[in-house]
């Protein structure tokens, strides 16, 4: 608590997971993101992103637990309703069957048998108009449950502050496409001395700076790619497609339009721009999605080692054939 309030952490919860979690390292690669911002104002977002990078799968995990158990609750009612409506049809029929036996045995008892048919057929449809008022609400309570899941799944799947996929949806993705043979490429996007832009404007407008980046990306998304967060300044897309070519091109497009663009940052108007390196590799037939993100990677270091603001790829891309000369002339 001393070191919150010197550092000026408002005492939520979620902050004080996070600083409790700091202090004592139980969570690895906590302290060193946290040091690493320690040198800024502290600010509510950054505390946000931390939480959310360190401790928001414990918490979607838990609200998804919690509406599948409701939701189960909900079936079960529902099957009870739908049991306990069969039991008293089959209840009916056997009352119609042997009313149908005694009518021909012995004609005088028709008119004690239709009294109690009738009662019988009202008391069925009284229980059959309480049955369908639960089952609608049973059913109304399913659909309430079916759109907070969608919600829960939404949310377990998004990145908060950019709106793009995060990294769990971008492995599931990455991984049920290369187990199907899918022809895909892995584009890395990491934006060149982000650190700066933290350093010189805040940590509030380097977060603008990942949202803005993060609607470029999906702009420039076309049918089928898949932009994610891959986590703090790095992006990732994964595009479709088999040829190394068409991916460099378009790793080309995203580099350019990251540079020509300039971000009008806040209420100040000012405006802000950044440059990135990007990482490009072609998936090969049978290739596990570590390796893959190993060689998107291993080209974006490549991109930064050669002095940024540039696309690399593995296999290194060969320079365009040169075309013959015409020895004709
Ligand atoms: P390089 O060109 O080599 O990539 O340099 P860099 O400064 O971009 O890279 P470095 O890895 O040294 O620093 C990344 C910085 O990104 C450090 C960290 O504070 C910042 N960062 C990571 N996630 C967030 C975030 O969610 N919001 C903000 N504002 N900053 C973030
Ligand atoms: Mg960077
Ligand atoms: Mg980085």
């Amino acid at each position: 608590m001393a070191s919150m309030l010197q550092h000026g952490v408002s005492p939520t919860p979620s902050n004080y997971l996070v600083w409790f979690n700091f202090h004592s390292d139980a969570t690895p690669g906590l302290r060193p993101a946290v040091e690493a911002g320690l040198n800024q104002p502290v600010t509510q977002g950054w505390l946000d992103g931390l939480y959310m990078q360190f401790f928001a799968a414990e918490r979607e995990a838990l609200s998804l637990q919690h509406v599948a158990a409701r939701l189960e609750v909900a079936v079960n009612e529902a099957v009870g309703l739908i049991h306990d409506a069969r039991e008293d049809a089959l209840r009916y029929g056997g009352t119609l069957d042997q009313a149908s036996k005694r009518m021909t045995a012995d004609p005088q008892e028709l008119s004690s048998l239709l009294r109690r048919l009738l009662m019988e057929t009202m008391e069925v449809s009284r229980r059959s108009e309480a049955a369908a008022r639960n089952l609608a609400d049973t059913s109304r309570k399913t659909q309430e449950l079916q759109t907070e899941l969608a919600e829960a799944r939404h949310l377990a799947s998004t990145d908060p502050l950019t709106g793009l996929a995060n990294r769990r949806q971008l492995d599931e993705t990455l991984r049920d496409m290369l187990a199907a043979h899918r022809p895909i490429s892995l584009l890395m996007v990491d934006i060149d001395h982000f650190k700066t832009v933290n350093d010189q404007h805040g940590h509030l407008t380097g977060d603008e700076v990942l949202r803005k980046l993060g609607g470029l990306l999906t702009e420039l998304a076309g049918e089928g790619v898949l932009p994610a967060r891959f986590g703090g300044e790095e992006f990732a897309v994964l595009m479709p497609g088999g040829a190394l070519r068409d991916a460099m091109s378009f790793a080309e497009r995203i580099r350019a339009q990251i540079s020509q663009s300039s971000m009008v940052i806040g209420q100040t108007g000012q405006s802000l721009s950044v440059t990135a390196s990007l990482g490009v590799a072609l998936a090969s037939p049978g290739e596990l999605p570590a390796r893959l993100i190993e060689r998107a990677d291993a080209a974006l270091y490549e991109a930064k080692r050669s002095g940024r603001n540039r696309v690399c790829s593995d296999p290194p891309e060969a320079p365009p054939l040169q075309k013959p000369e015409n020895v004709w002339n």
